[in-house]
This record gives C-alpha cells, sequence and structure tokens, in this order.
C-alpha cells in the first residue's frame, strides 16, 4: 500500500507494532483506521460504515456512542479521576461495583480483586491458587488443567494457560506446571456413532486420567471458558460440565470459569456459569463488564479462596500483588453504568428473544458448498468453512474475512472459522443485515473459486 506521506495509515505504519497481526503484511496493504461507532456500527476515517458483527472484541455490549457511559466517564473524571486501591485506600465506585458483582454473582462469592485485562485477571486468579495452596500447607498443590483451544489471555501465565499454538510458539511457553486437557468439540472429538453424552464422558475420563497420571494432590485448579471463544465459538456438548465438575470435587480441585467472553448475558444468561450448570470457586471477568469503555477486569472469589489467601497475607503481612490501576476509579464507574444499561434495557433477555432469529440465519449458512459446521449459542456462533481448492489452513478465513469487511462487515476469522458476535443491543432487522451481507459475501467467494 502507499499511504499518503504523513497520513494517519503511513505513521501506524511506521510507528506502531499492531496486537495479533503479520507485521509485513500490515507493511504491505497497510491498516484499516477505524474513525467512529454509532450502536452496532463503526465507520472508517473515509467515511466508510462497518457492522461490527464482533462488538470490536467480543466486548462491546452496549453498542458504540453510548452517551451514559461517556457522561459517567466525565462524572467520575470531574470528581476523582484516579486512585488507587493499596494500603487500605478506597473509593465509593469500586466499593459500588464490588458489591453489586458479588450481588449478581451466580454462586455464592465471598471477594472480588480488580484488575485492567481478562489476561491479568487470569494471572491473577493463579497467582492466587498458588498463595492458597501455600496458605493450606499443600506447597505441591500447584499444578493447572487448562484445555486445548482454551483461550485465556497473553501474559506470560495466561497465555500459557491459553491452549493455541500461536501464543506459545517462539515465546518460550507454556511455562512449567501448565496443563492441557482435550478440548470439547463434538464434531472433531468424537468416535463415529458417540452422542454428545457419551464424548462429555469421554472428555471427563480424559481430564481423569491426566489428573491420576500427575498425582491428584498436585492439580490446585481448572480454567475453562463456559463457552470457548477465540478457539473457535465451540460450545460444550451435552453433558460437559457436569461431567468434568464430578471429576473436580472427586479430587478436590478448584473451578475457574473464565467468564471474559460469557459474563454480562452473551449465552442468554448473565454468565455462561449459568447457561451450563457450573459452580466455579473463582470467576474472571472483563469486555462486557465496561463494554470495554475502559480497560477493567475483575475476578470473584468464593470463601474457601478467600479465607486461607487472608490469613496467609496476615502471616506475612500485606498481600503482595496490585496493579496501579486495580479498580480504577473510571473504569469502576463506567462499569456500574454499564451494568444498568444492560439491566434496565433487558439486553439478556434481548439475548435470548433473538438467539433463534440470529442461531437460525447462522445454521443456513450451512447449506453453502465449503461450509463446514455452524455453531452457536445466545448471540455467539461460528461458521467453520473447508479450506477452498487445497489452501492451506486459514487461508479461506482470511480471504472470507477481507470480503466481509469490503462489504461493511468486520467479523473474526479464527482459522477457517468465521466468529459472529455482535453488540447485544442488535435488533433482528440488523441480525437480518448482517447474515444478508455474510451470504452475499460467500456467493461471491464461490465465484472467485469458480
Ligand atoms: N479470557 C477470554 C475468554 C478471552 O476471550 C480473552 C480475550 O479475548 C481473555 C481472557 C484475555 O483478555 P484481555 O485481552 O483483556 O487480556
Amino acid at each position: 500500500m502507499t499511504a499518503q506521506p504523513n497520513s494517519t495509515e503511513a505513521r501506524d505504519m511506521a510507528y506502531h507494532l499492531h496486537s495479533y497481526t503479520n507485521p509485513r503484511k500490515l507493511e504491505r496493504e497497510g491498516p484499516l483506521i477505524i474513525d467512529r461507532g454509532e450502536g452496532i456500527h463503526v465507520f472508517d476515517n473515509s467515511g466508510k460504515r462497518y457492522i461490527e458483527g464482533m462488538a470490536g472484541l467480543w466486548s462491546v455490549a452496549v453498542g458504540f456512542g453510548e452517551k451514559r457511559l461517556v457522561e459517567a466517564a466525565r462524572r467520575q473524571m470531574d470528581k476523582l479521576p484516579y486512585y488507587h486501591t493499596f494500603s487500605q485506600k478506597a473509593h465509593g465506585p469500586v466499593v459500588d461495583l464490588a458489591e453489586k458483582l458479588i450481588g449478581m454473582a451466580p454462586v455464592p462469592m465471598s471477594k472480588v480483586y480488580f484488575a485492567n485485562s481478562g489476561s491479568e485477571a487470569n494471572d491473577s486468579a493463579i497467582k492466587l491458587v498458588w498463595y492458597r495452596s501455600n496458605a493450606l500447607g499443600r506447597p505441591e498443590k500447584k499444578k493447572i488443567i487448562s484445555r486445548i483451544k482454551g483461550y485465556h489471555g497473553v501474559t506470560a501465565l495466561s497465555a500459557s494457560l491459553t491452549g493455541l499454538p500461536n501464543n506459545h510458539r517462539s515465546f518460550d511457553l507454556p511455562l512449567a506446571n501448565i496443563l492441557h486437557t482435550t478440548c470439547p468439540h463434538y464434531r472433531t472429538g468424537a468416535e463415529p456413532g458417540q452422542d454428545e453424552l457419551a464424548f462429555s464422558r469421554c472428555c471427563a475420563e480424559e481430564l481423569e486420567a491426566l489428573i491420576l497420571e500427575e498425582g491428584p494432590e498436585t492439580i490446585a485448579a481448572f480454567i475453562g471458558e463456559p463457552v470457548m471463544g477465540a478457539g473457535g465459538v465451540i460450545v460444550p456438548p451435552e453433558g460437559y460440565w457436569a461431567a468434568i465438575q464430578d471429576v473436580l470435587r472427586k479430587y478436590d480441585i478448584l473451578l475457574i470459569a473464565d467468564e471474559v467472553i460469557c459474563g454480562f448475558g452473551r449465552t442468554g444468561n448473565m454468565f455462561g456459569s449459568e447457561t451450563f450448570g457450573m459452580r466455579p470457586d473463582i470467576m474472571t471477568l472483563s469486555k462486557q463488564l465496561s463494554s470495554s469503555y475502559q480497560p477493567i477486569a475483575a475476578l470473584m472469589i468464593n470463601d474457601s479462596v478467600y479465607e486461607p489467601i487472608a490469613n496467609e497475607a496476615d502471616r506475612i503481612g500485606a498481600l503482595g500483588h496490585g496493579f496501579t490501576a486495580s479498580g480504577h476509579p473510571v473504569a469502576a464507574a463506567v462499569s456500574l453504568e454499564n451494568l444498568a444499561i444492560i439491566e434496565e434495557k433487558d439486553l439478556v433477555g434481548n439475548v435470548r428473544r433473538l438467539a433463534p432469529h440470529f442461531l437460525g440465519r447462522l445454521n443456513a449458512l450451512e447449506r453453502h458448498p465449503l461450509a463446514v459446521e455452524a455453531r452457536g449459542i445466545g448471540l455467539i456462533g461460528a461458521l467453520e468453512l473447508e479450506a477452498a481448492d487445497g489452501a492451506a489452513a486459514g487461508a479461506t478465513g482470511a480471504r472470507v474475512g477481507a470480503i466481509l469487511q469490503r462489504n461493511g462487515l468486520i467479523c473474526r476469522n479464527i482459522g477457517d472459522s468465521i466468529a459472529f458476535c455482535p453488540p447485544m443491543i442488535i435488533t433482528a432487522a440488523e441480525i437480518d443485515e448482517m447474515f444478508d451481507i455474510v451470504e452475499a459475501s460467500l456467493g461471491e467467494l464461490g465465484q472467485q473459486a469458480a
């Protein structure tokens, strides 16, 4: 791409190392500069409008341009733009948000710890689990089990939890003591003729075999997303979480529910844990907590986690953990207002009401000759395509992603799967508009292939 000298595009290419981007491809093709947003739409710097089919990064629940959040941030900026939560300090918004989250928790929770990103929340969760094991006099109980294709972030510890090769390759990860068990993807994992329940039992047996091989006394916690997001939107098969939790209970292993995507309505209940009958000891939250208008994350811990940690910190003198911006007042104020909007507009109800239409349009895409599988729940889904004409893995997904973007729909291609996760304020007509673009774009792909 030859960008105009001194344009935003040219300066981006000159100075900015992007997340999850091939830098050489960026140098060749240039960036897409997003300028503003409104409702389910964003606009680039030439004024072109796109449906944000991914709600940004699975996160802008209330849509773009929500003035109540702007106003909440402005009010808090005016009053107290920053304060910390170290050394027994607090402020109104962080206390209000902690109380609100404990009140919303689907299972009894005791305390909320605040961080700035999902990665930090998961990182903190694992550190607290280790701290607890030491507090309980079980220093050998440190291993964490995650899942192949699970996504838990990118800090050294949370990237280790993530079960995707790209997050490990050339980073010298995963760290020691992080193990990965079976991905519960029914279509690719089940034996021929095996039903979902039997496949779920098989996943639980494989987990149990790993625990026995490693020594149950060495395993501290299991972490999982209720629905796997960045691994390709993998909805667990029937009976999966019940079978997994039976095994965890048998060996006294904590359950961490990574609700960073599922939390606050995405699956049709306030939390994915409710949708799947999970009873976590720790829940990590981010994204739709503030609709990503401010960076914030939280983790909730129950009493069995909190009490030993409090005792250990008391013995040592203080809990040696904290971020400068933990519980940032502006982020907390924005989150409170965002949760109020989710409740007042009944956006969780909106997800439940629209899910049959969303999933109906998604499932209809399975008729396309290149479609392998449509999967989803609530307002999150993916269409997996087969590699066209012997194309390399991921190339077809990337091609479709580019066609969709040209046609005014931003989605996420994960390998050869296209993910959909629109803002929860979307309407039935907007869902139709979104899938009409997908159908037309798949048609173009067919023409290109012919
Ligand atoms: N956990 C899940 C389930 C996620 O989807 C993500 C991000 O996509 C994270 C954790 C990491 O969050 P962040 O990117 O805020 O560090």
